[in-house]
């Protein structure tokens, strides 16, 4: 058995139990990289830690956009988790991808009904990375996923008016026929929460389409 993270062989010595019972397939190096969030105590609109009650970040959401995202986040971006991914998705050691499929795996049961989506990159950024790491997670986990959306090819900015300019700041546009959002709920998978920018985003067109629920999970928060 090797270590899901960085691939070096499991020392024999784990114990049946820590063989069934583990939560992750890590070594004990890496096991230390990732420091789960605590889900009683997190914002039930970000997933930010330590808050419970809806924070300000998500009341200027709200108001500004009229919704919540109800985002999952299964670590906190610490420096171990900036460490795995750099390794990951800035050095492209595809090989890490597994790093958590564990947690991810079951995280995600908790959406059985969900079309699961994954933030698409844009094209440089694919072409760039050679992958997108985002879904080289999600593959793991065979839980299957749909393309729902795509980045929009940006004209450049000063061909366009300023409301065409303001418009541009949606970098998504549909990859399906909107019958296939219409009254659906979806997941929108991505890796970071930072801003929650991306995520809003893509919630606003698939609620515009039609979307019962759009909710988030992301690797790290
Ligand atoms: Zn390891
Ligand atoms: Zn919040």
């Amino acid at each position: 058995m090797r270590c899901s993270c960085c691939q070096k062989e499991l020392i024999n010595s784990l114990t049946l139990q820590e063989l069934f019972f583990s939560s992750s397939q890590r070594c004990y190096h890496c096991e230390q990289l990732f420091s789960k969030i605590d889900q009683a105590q997190v914002c039930p609109g970000c997933g930010r830690p330590n808050s419970t009650e809806l924070c300000q970040d998500c009341c200027l959401w709200q108001q500004e956009l009229g919704f919540v995202m109800r985002n999952f986040s299964l670590f906190s971006y610490n420096e171990g988790f900036r460490q795995w991914i750099e390794t990951y998705k800035f050095m492209g050691d595809y090989r890490t991808r597994g790093a958590f499929v564990l947690e991810l795996t079951e995280a995600l049961q908790k959406y059985q009904e969900y079309l699961i989506c994954p933030l698409p990159l844009s094209k440089e950024r694919f072409e760039q990375r050679g992958f997108n790491q985002v879904r080289g997670c999600l593959d793991l986990t065979k839980r299957s996923y749909e393309l729902l959306l795509k980045r929009s090819e940006l004209a450049p900015q000063s061909e366009k008016s300023r409301e065409e300019r303001l418009q541009m700041k949606q970098p998504f546009e549909l990859n399906v026929p909107i019958e296939k959002i219409r009254n659906q709920k979806v997941l929108l998978v991505d890796d970071v929460y930072t801003t929650g920018r991306t995520l809003f985003h893509g919630a606003e067109l698939l609620y515009k389409s039609g979307a019962e629920t759009v909710k988030s999970l992301t690797f790290a928060r």
